[in-house]
């Protein structure tokens, strides 16, 4: 009964909407002039004109006009203006929002699924597809253009935040993440190639104490940023986001990050003035297992009894009794070669990291110590939409809708579908 009722909701809405375009259509307009000869149009009469819509295909007739003089301006038709229809425009913008809504976080073919379900429109995957490539391309040459204006010098306007949300500490962190890809385009043929994209969060930092009394921290105001490309191309977009999400006037910023692959060059670059920077925990501790097997090969129980102690001593506020104990093995230089090399390069790597391992104090501060809530908002973004069973893209296809999701994530989507000028009534 209710799905009955729902079909009959849909054909009165439609009948309605129709209506209303009809009344429209036969309104006095204000006389038009031919845009080439001056001339006053003249009208050709109430022409049909159809759209799909979410509520199904709507059907009117509106006055067409043309010039007595035979200038070649084409058909103009003031309604579909006014309505911002396109005149090679076959369905409505706020079904083309839908059917990416869902392709934002379901296969193609299972949006179409779903979109019939909701609307009783029938579309194709192709279709939808179509809008994808259309608007995520939109999306990110905007981006780019923002990313070519900060080049420029041109600061974008920080992000409208109230006063308890801008006082939270700003956790900023990145990481990489591997995604499918066909080796040629247009062709599914060939060997899978794997391409890492740049994955960066930026979030407030939310501290609130559980029914169970338990201290408990949980990201606010969540902004990606990720990039297919290298270090140096997600660098001017993570500025970007972050001087959107107000690093300028943050009380506090935090820089999160394992160890690996460049992303620290990115504090560098960007952080290091001004922000905590906290190597995640697990990262800090398992060099220190390697370490402990390393040097106690083969002496199991030995290795795992310092590992503990050591790992102890770094949770809790000894970072330098650790750096000075490895240093102390060091220098003895009785261990075999290979041993001596992997303990060197654990010493060198947490040295460097030295004002990073502080983690009694990162807890005092109520700083998370790991960089896995980092490490799960990126896998999200990319996982559960691109690594899907027997999924391959394109690097357009995979661009595009990426940033339909990043719009999506970062609360910019409904944005994209909004004219230049917009004439919606
Ligand atoms: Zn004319």
């Amino acid at each position: 009964m209710i799905l009955a009722a729902w079909q009959l909701g849909r054909m009165i809405a439609r009948l309605v909407v129709q209506e209303v375009l009809c009344e429209r259509a036969h309104a006095p307009s204000d006389p038009q002039e031919c845009p080439q000869c001056g001339t006053p149009l003249v009208s050709k009469g109430l022409l049909p004109r159809q759209l799909t819509t979410l509520l199904g295909v709507i059907r009117w007739k509106r006055r067409a006009l043309r010039c007595p003089q035979g200038c070649s301006i084409g058909q103009v038709t003031p309604l579909d203006k006014a309505l911002g229809v396109e005149s090679h425009q076959e369905t409505s913008v706020e079904l083309k929002q839908m059917a990416c809504a869902l392709a934002v976080f379901v296969p193609f073919e299972t949006a179409v699924v779903l979109l019939k379900r909701i609307s009783g429109v029938c579309v194709s995957p192709v279709a939808i597809w179509g809008w994808v490539q259309t608007i995520g391309k939109q999306a990110m040459e905007r981006l780019d253009n923002e990313v070519k204006k900060l080049a420029e010098s041109q600061t974008p306007e920080p992000e409208p935040m109230d006063a308890a949300t801008a006082a939270k500490p700003l956790l900023v962190g990145a990481d990489g993440v591997m995604v499918p890809f066909r080796p040629e385009k247009g062709s599914p043929k060939g060997r899978t190639i794997w391409r890492e994209v740049k994955v960066a969060i930026l979030a407030r930092l939310n501290r609130y104490t559980a029914r169970s009394g338990e201290e408990t921290a949980r990201l606010e105001r969540r902004r990606l940023v990720a990039v297919l490309g290298d270090i140096d191309t997600l660098s001017p977009r993570l500025w970007l986001e972050a001087l959107r999400q107000g690093v300028v006037t943050a009380s506090i910023v935090v820089w999160i990050s394992d160890g690996g692959r460049g992303f620290w060059r990115l504090f560098g670059e960007w952080f290091a003035g001004s922000a905590i920077a906290i190597l995640d925990f697990y990262h800090a501790a398992q060099n220190l297992w390697k370490a402990a097997s390393a040097c106690l090969d083969g002496r199991t129980r030995c290795a795992r009894d310092w590992f503990a102690k050591v790992r102890h001593q770094l949770r809790h506020g000894k970072e330098n009794a650790v750096l000075a104990e490895l240093k102390t093995t060091l220098d003895l230089n009785t261990l075999p070669p290979a041993a001596h090399h992997t303990l060197q390069k654990v010493y060198d790597y947490l040295l460097k990291h030295s004002s990073h391992i502080n983690y009694e104090k990162f807890k005092e501060l109520g700083l998370p110590l790991g960089s896995g809530m980092v490490e799960s908002a990126c896998k999200w973004l990319i996982q559960q939409r691109f690594k899907g069973v027997g999924m391959r893209w394109s690097e357009d296809g995979f661009n595009y809708l990426l940033h339909l999701r990043l719009a999506w994530v970062n609360d910019r989507f409904d944005a994209l579908f909004l004219p230049e000028t917009s004439p919606n009534v």
